[in-house]
């Protein structure tokens, strides 16, 4: 196995359990290691620090691998852990099997859609070794098929292709069907696994759909960015008064009405940019008692921070302007950058510019499929505040 050598005094994350070396703290290579690769990572003393897998383009060289890599250990482990979800503890039959670095497998997606599994891979090691955790997936659960959605721009920091057939399609097992009915809480919902969203749906989402129906019973609610209605048909089901859904993509809010129907519900839909539709309502002084706001990442690295703040900004001052008084908020942020205290400042300034005296009731975050490793705070990506 060739060798990698870290740079004296750059090897504290590592021995911490952070899965990241990123090519600053490399000294040096030893042999040619491929995309992909596993390596043997030494500290700059020569003490042997592990295994990891090696990234020739990457910022990130080296992704620590724990279990020497060996895919169908850590696979089977992901799995185990998501023994309750299998159980029915949570009321559902989707959930993420596989939360990459999280999870022990660097660039590894997993989500299990009731049977179905949807997975992305976003490394060069994950790239490289798709057909053994497929495989892993496919025994460790029982699953029909495995389905590959690695169609991510992310993927090409690492030199990997982010489009065409080698990134899209059945993996193995069965084709996955053009349709797959999830279940979540008292809700049924359809997931397009094929042309879905990241592997299909937001599952990260489950239980913030759950709290906020609980302040909708009988209230008219205004779900932006509402993708397939999840948050509008589960506000339904609760008892919502009316829902409406907004967002900028046709395909989706056709979907969020097929979701309705499923359910039984009937709810309203604009096709529009929030940013633009939250001006119109405020010009039209309008009114709601529950706005949802759950938009897609605005930062996608430190360096779109600045421009992401004011958009997140942007919409929650306008949000709290529509709110009828005593109304409620559920304001999302799923950038990896936006911290919750960072987060929390912006909510802050927006209260005060829309001269509104609000409150923190609850705060939500990504659920326990979508575990947050000690080692790697990177992992806790979403966070969400119900405010009064
Ligand atoms: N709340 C959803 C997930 C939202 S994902 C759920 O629980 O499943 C973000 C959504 O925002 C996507 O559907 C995307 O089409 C939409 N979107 C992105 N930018 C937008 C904009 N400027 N205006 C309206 N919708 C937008």
């Amino acid at each position: 196995m060739d060798k990698v050598f870290l740079r004296q005094g750059r090897d504290k994350p590592t021995r911490g359990g952070h899965p990241w070396i990123f090519s600053g703290a490399v000294e040096r290579v030893q042999g040619h290691p491929g995309a992909g690769d596993a390596v043997e990572v030494f500290s700059a003393k020569g003490d042997v620090l592990g295994i990891g897998a090696f990234s020739p383009v990457s910022q990130i060289r080296v992704r620590m691998l724990p279990c020497n890599g060996d895919a169908d250990t850590l696979v089977r482990r992901a799995v185990e852990r998501r023994k309750r979800f299998f159980e029915g503890a949570e009321g559902t039959d989707a959930f993420r099997l596989v939360h990459a670095e999280a999870d022990g497998l660097p660039g590894v997606v997993a989500d299990w859609y009731a049977g179905w599994i949807s997975v992305q891979f976003s490394t060069a090691w994950a790239e490289k070794n798709k057909v053994a955790i497929a495989e892993a997936l496919m025994s460790a659960t029982g699953a029909k098929g495995v389905y590959n959605r690695s169609d991510v721009a992310a993927r090409k920091r690492e030199g990997l292709d982010a489009e065409g057939a080698a990134v899209e399609g059945s993996l193995c097992g069965e084709d996955a069907p053009e349709k797959v009915v999830i279940r979540e809480g008292e809700m049924h919902l359809y997931v397009d696994i094929r042309h879905g969203h990241k592997t299909g749906y937001y599952l990260d989402q489950r239980d913030a759909r759950r709290r906020v129906a609980a302040y909708c019973v009988g209230r008219r609610v205004l779900n932006c960015f509402s993708y397939t209605g999840g948050f509008g048909v589960a506000a339904m089901l609760a008892g919502a008064a009316h829902v409406t859904n907004v967002d900028s993509s046709a395909p989706a809010l056709a979907e969020a009405k097929a979701n309705a129907c499923l359910n039984g519900v009937e709810m309203e839909y604009r096709e529009a940019d929030v940013f633009a539709h939250l001006r119109r309502l405020r010009d039209a002084n309008e009114r709601f008692d529950v706005i949802i706001l759950d938009p897609p990442k605005f930062a996608e690295s430190k360096g779109q921070l600045m421009r992401a703040l004011r958009g997140y900004k942007d919409i929650n001052l306008l949000a709290m302007k529509l709110l009828a008084p005593g109304g409620t908020l559920a304001t999302f942020s799923c950038s990896g950058a936006v911290t919750s205290d960072i987060f929390d400042t912006v909510l802050r300034e927006a209260a005060q510019d829309a001269r509104r005296d609000m409150r923190i009731v609850e705060r939500t975050r990504q659920g326990a499929d979508h575990p947050v490793a000690l080692a790697f705070p990177e992992s806790e990506y979403l966070k969400g505040a119900i405010l009064q």
